[in-house]
This record gives structure tokens, C-alpha cells and sequence, in this order.
């Protein structure tokens, strides 16, 4: 399968990337997403801007919080000793993301920017309220992770933005874990949980859920908090909190003739007890 005809750029900066982009096309990073849909003729750019190259937008920084750079890999993120240290579920979801093949080209950008909602990386961001840097035309702004996935591939992107960085707070004080039913062909998530629990003694002080792959998008999981908050974690607790959370998602459900809505809601609850036990190590 051949994409239709376009043209190729490779920008050198992101002000290279952003004047390019002013005669439209598309930002091409780790082409894994983008280079199928376009093979399949379910896109058709007449300009490839590849930003996969500008050093600026692959550093990884720790400074208080993270500041990973949009053209940074899933595996760079993996196996970050700052992104393990400050934020362990992000560096495991982007460990789990596809293939060792797939970890070494897709990036966090481009993997936020398609928003598929069976992704790994989004769930964590919400859960934890991470910020996507975006510059445009018009300058630069932050969006709130829960405000920049709006629905099935579709985010608060307007055209020609670029994604700089994500910045993600330093969660090392909470105990956290992304679990996964991964798809068995593609890997992707059929359901994920992101747990971030930030402990007092033995009390749960306050906790961060969310849950994607089961619905249109990473879904932060508010009834799932509350029926931690306060409490030991004991099996009520958590038996309380795996009731919640179908409720937290059951707007957002999708499904399809293999894992139906009523199934993904469902082991939305099982991974979200598996989480939690995961986070406590
Ligand atoms: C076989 C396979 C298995 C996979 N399994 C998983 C999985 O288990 N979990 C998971 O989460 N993902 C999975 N992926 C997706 C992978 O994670 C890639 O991250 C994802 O394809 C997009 O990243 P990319 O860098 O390849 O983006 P590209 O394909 O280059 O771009 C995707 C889209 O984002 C836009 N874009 C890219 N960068 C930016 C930017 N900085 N600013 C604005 N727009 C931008 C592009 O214009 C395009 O529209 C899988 C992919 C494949 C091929």
C-alpha cells in the first residue's frame, strides 16, 4: 500500500517546524501512527514537517518536575532514571507501550497528539495532571492533560501547533503503578489503570485514578479518589473503589465485538484492584 504524493521537510528547530507548517501539512515525528493511516489513504497530507530530529525536543529534564520533550521515545521515557524516580508509572506505561521496535521510534507527542484511545501514556498523564506545552503561530500556551484529550483522536490541538513538552510533576512521595490488559496482537490497552496514592502511615491520604483504552479517552476517575481517600486500603476500601470506577467511566465507554462496553467496564474495576496492589510493591 502506497500514500498518496506529498512533500518532505525536515525541520532543524521548532521555529523551522512552525514556518513550515504555516503552508500546512503535517508534523511527522515517529511516523508510527501517522505512516500506516496515511498507507491506508485515512489521510492524506501534502507536506510532512518531520520534527523528529530537533535535539530541543528530545531532552528529557528533571528540575522539580519532569520536562520531557515531545520528540522524546518511549523507550528514552522508560528508561529514564529521572522519569523512574519522579514518576515510576509513566516510565512503566511507556514500557509497556507496543514493541521493542515501536518503543524506539513512537514519542510521547505523537502518541498524545494522535490520541488513540487505547494508548498507555495518556492515562498516566491525567491521572497524575500533567501539562502539554504547545506553541503556535500565535505564541505559546499549557494545557491541562484532562483538557487536551477531547474525545476518539481528537484533542485541543488547534491547526499548525506544535507539542514542545509534557511537563509532569515529581509523584516520588506517592506510590504508583500503570497496569494494563494488553490487546494480544497489538499490545495496545484494552483497559488501563493508573493508580497514584499519597499515603500518611497507613492512612491514604489522597489518591489519583485514571482509567483509559476502555473509553473515548483517559478518563479521571473522582468516585474511584473518594473511596480511598481516608482510609487503609483495607478491602472494603478498595472493593468500594473498584465499584466507583465504573461508574467514573460509564460515559466515556467504548467497545467493539470482542471486548464489549459491559466487559471493559467491568475489568476497569479488576485492574484497578491490581493497581493499587501493584503501587503498594
Ligand atoms: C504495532 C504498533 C503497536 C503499538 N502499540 C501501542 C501500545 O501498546 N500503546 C500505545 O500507547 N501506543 C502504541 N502504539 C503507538 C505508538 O505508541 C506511537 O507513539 C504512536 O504511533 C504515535 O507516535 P509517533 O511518534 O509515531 O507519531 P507520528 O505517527 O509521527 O504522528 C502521529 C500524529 O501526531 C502528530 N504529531 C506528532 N508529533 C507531534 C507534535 N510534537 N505536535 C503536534 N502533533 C504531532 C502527527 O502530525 C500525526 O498526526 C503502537 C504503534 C504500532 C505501530
Amino acid at each position: 500500500m502506497w500514500p498518496s504524493k506529498f512533500d518532505y521537510v525536515r525541520a532543524g528547530s521548532v521555529d523551522e517546524a512552525l514556518a513550515s507548517a504555516a503552508d500546512g501539512g503535517k508534523f511527522l515525528a515517529g511516523g508510527h501512527s501517522l505512516l500506516p493511516a496515511m498507507k491506508l489513504r485515512l489521510d492524506a497530507p501534502e507536506q510532512l514537517i518531520d520534527i523528529g530530529r530537533i535535539p530541543e525536543l528530545q531532552s528529557i529534564s528533571a528540575n522539580g518536575g519532569l520536562t520531557i520533550g515531545a520528540a522524546a521515545t518511549h523507550d528514552a521515557i522508560a528508561t529514564s532514571a529521572d522519569v523512574q524516580a519522579m514518576c515510576g508509572a509513566l516510565a512503566s506505561a511507556c514500557g509497556q507501550v507496543g514493541d521493542q521496535g515501536v518503543r524506539n521510534f513512537g514519542t510521547l507527542g505523537g502518541n498524545i497528539a494522535h490520541a488513540d484511545p487505547a494508548s498507555d501514556p495518556p492515562t498516566v498523564l491525567v491521572a497524575v495532571g500533567a501539562n502539554v506545552n504547545i506553541q503556535g503561530a500565535d505564541g505559546a500556551r499549557s494545557v491541562g492533560a484532562e483538557d487536551f484529550f477531547l474525545g476518539l483522536f481528537e484533542t485541543a490541538l488547534d491547526d499548525g501547533e506544535l507539542i514542545t513538552s509534557v511537563s509532569v510533576p515529581d509523584v516520588s512521595d506517592h506510590q504508583s503503578a500503570y497496569i494494563k490488559f494488553p490487546h494480544p496482537a497489538s499490545r495496545y490497552a484494552i483497559v488501563g489503570v493508573c493508580v497514584a496514592l499519597k499515603m500518611d502511615g497507613a492512612v491514604c491520604d489522597h489518591a489519583h485514578v485514571a482509567v483509559g483504552g476502555a473509553t473515548l479517552r483517559a478518563v479521571r476517575c473522582a468516585g474511584a479518589e473518594a473511596a480511598l481517600a481516608g482510609t487503609t486500603l483495607d478491602d472494603a476500601a478498595v472493593n468500594a473503589a473498584a465499584e466507583a470506577v465504573k461508574s467514573d467511566i460509564a460515559e466515556d465507554l467504548i467497545g467493539d465485538i470482542a471486548y464489549p462496553e459491559a466487559y471493559r467496564q467491568q475489568m476497569a474495576g479488576v485492574f484497578l484492584k491490581r493497581a493499587i496492589a501493584a503501587a503498594q510493591g
